[in-house]
């Protein structure tokens, strides 16, 4: 179905941060599937896992025991600090199984009609839970009726929160956010936004529900973004970057969020099968014997002073931000047309909101290739806007 905008390229292999089309032309990913190859293409790492994986067995079904889903997800636990974790394929389906979390939580406190409050300009799926939940209307447009319990405020504004919460004293269950928003123009809110949200949750008993689908797996910085700040979150949903491509996704839970839902009440057939599992354990390895993570901050660093510099006296840049190689550089005007041009010079880059050129670059990206990414891009910018 033509879901889909496609540039007119078709890659045939990949190498780090190296892909080459089906002409043998080579490309610089700083985009890296968007935010999913952290490790790369074709890192040895997952190569082995899921080679070796495949030889012993794919798939049985979660009606028996999985040892790999196990392991992973007390993996996860560990540095993350949740509880326990439930898995599934994909983003959108992680944050279904955080919606039906909420909405039973909801439920056991005698709430017939639990609301959510979830946050303008964010992306949180396409199905139609998570769709519901997602701050964007050109997204929603045509998918009528969404789903009731769902209520957007803005983002990087805690007094909104708490206005939402005044207004819906008796229902609202969780609030749901992301550390930083993604495809609604990698939106950094101010430090103490989410200490400011847990705070909120706590005093009104709320599920504080983070999406790390985008910003996880060590892409800002730290293995999960929410962890540049001291707290804890009831639930944290995960996918993207923790297969490297290998479809993953995980709904994680603490503290009572971790006691809700019970035999019966959730499942997915192919969620956490043993060999998107050894994919995952692959890159959670990867991530613990690398300087990757800790790397993150000082890349990002290099590839937006390098901007800087030669794009210096540009006067449409509106803003340049980042969190690790969580990178947005802001437009005065639409700039959707540079992803083609950049594609020309072989580099791939992403505008989201329209006028937000978004890098998400492998983590393993090196010095070499920063340089070629800063100077490709800068001298496009000044070629389009000057
Ligand atoms: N949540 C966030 C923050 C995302 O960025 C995305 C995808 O872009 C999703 C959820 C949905 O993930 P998926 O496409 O795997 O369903």
């Amino acid at each position: 179905m033509p879901t889909y905008g496609r540039q007119p390229v078709t890659f045939e292999r990949g190498e780090g941060a190296w892909l080459w089309d089906s002409n043998g032309k080579r490309y610089l990913d700083a985009l890296a599937g968007i935010a999913v190859c952290n490790l790369g293409h074709a890192h040895p790492a997952i190569h082995q896992a899921i080679s070796q994986q495949s030889q012993k067995i794919i798939h049985t079904s979660n009606l028996y025991g999985v040892a790999l889903q196990e392991e992973l997800a007390n993996k996860l636990c560990e540095l993350s600090g949740m509880e326990n974790v439930f898995f599934c394929n994909s983003g959108t389906e992680a944050n279904e199984a955080a919606i039906k979390i909420a909405r039973k939580y909801g439920h056991s406190k005698g709430i017939a009609c639990p609301i959510i409050i979830s946050m303008d300009k964010s992306f949180h799926g396409r199905t139609l839970g998570a769709l519901s939940a997602t701050g964007n209307s050109k997204v929603k447009q045509g998918f009528a009726p969404l789903l009731d319990g769902f209520v957007q405020v803005p983002y990087n504004d805690v007094e909104a929160v708490q206005s939402a919460i005044a207004a819906h004293k008796d229902s609202v269950v969780a609030i749901l956010v992301e550390p930083i928003q993604g495809e609604g123009g990698v939106n950094i809110p101010a430090h103490d936004y989410l200490n400011e949200i847990r705070q909120l949750c706590d005093a009104h008993d709320l599920l504080m529900m983070v999406d790390e689908i985008q910003t996880g797996i060590g892409r800002t910085g730290r293995f999960l973004a929410y962890q540049h700040n001291d707290i804890l979150p009831d639930v944290c949903t995960l996918a993207k970057a923790l297969g490297n491509g290998v479809p993953i996704g995980a709904c994680m839970a603490h503290g009572k969020a971790a006691q809700i839902l019970t035999a019966g009440n959730h499942g997915s057939t192919f969620g956490g099968n043993p060999l998107a599992c050894s994919a995952a354990l692959a890159v959670i390895d990867t991530l613990r014997s690398t300087d990757l993570i800790s790397s993150a901050e000082a890349k990002g660093q290099a590839v937006c002073a390098g901007i800087a510099k030669l794009t210096t006296g540009n006067p449409h840049i509106v803003s340049m931000r980042h969190k690790g190689l969580m990178i947005g550089i802001e437009w005065d005007a639409p700039c959707g047309e540079l992803v083609g041009k950049a594609l020309e010079k072989g580099l791939l880059i992403n505008v989201t909101a329209d006028n937000t050129i978004r890098l998400l670059p492998p983590l393993l990206i090196d010095a070499e290739q920063i340089a070629l990414l800063t100077e490709t891009l800068s001298t496009l910018i000044q070629e389009h806007f000057h």
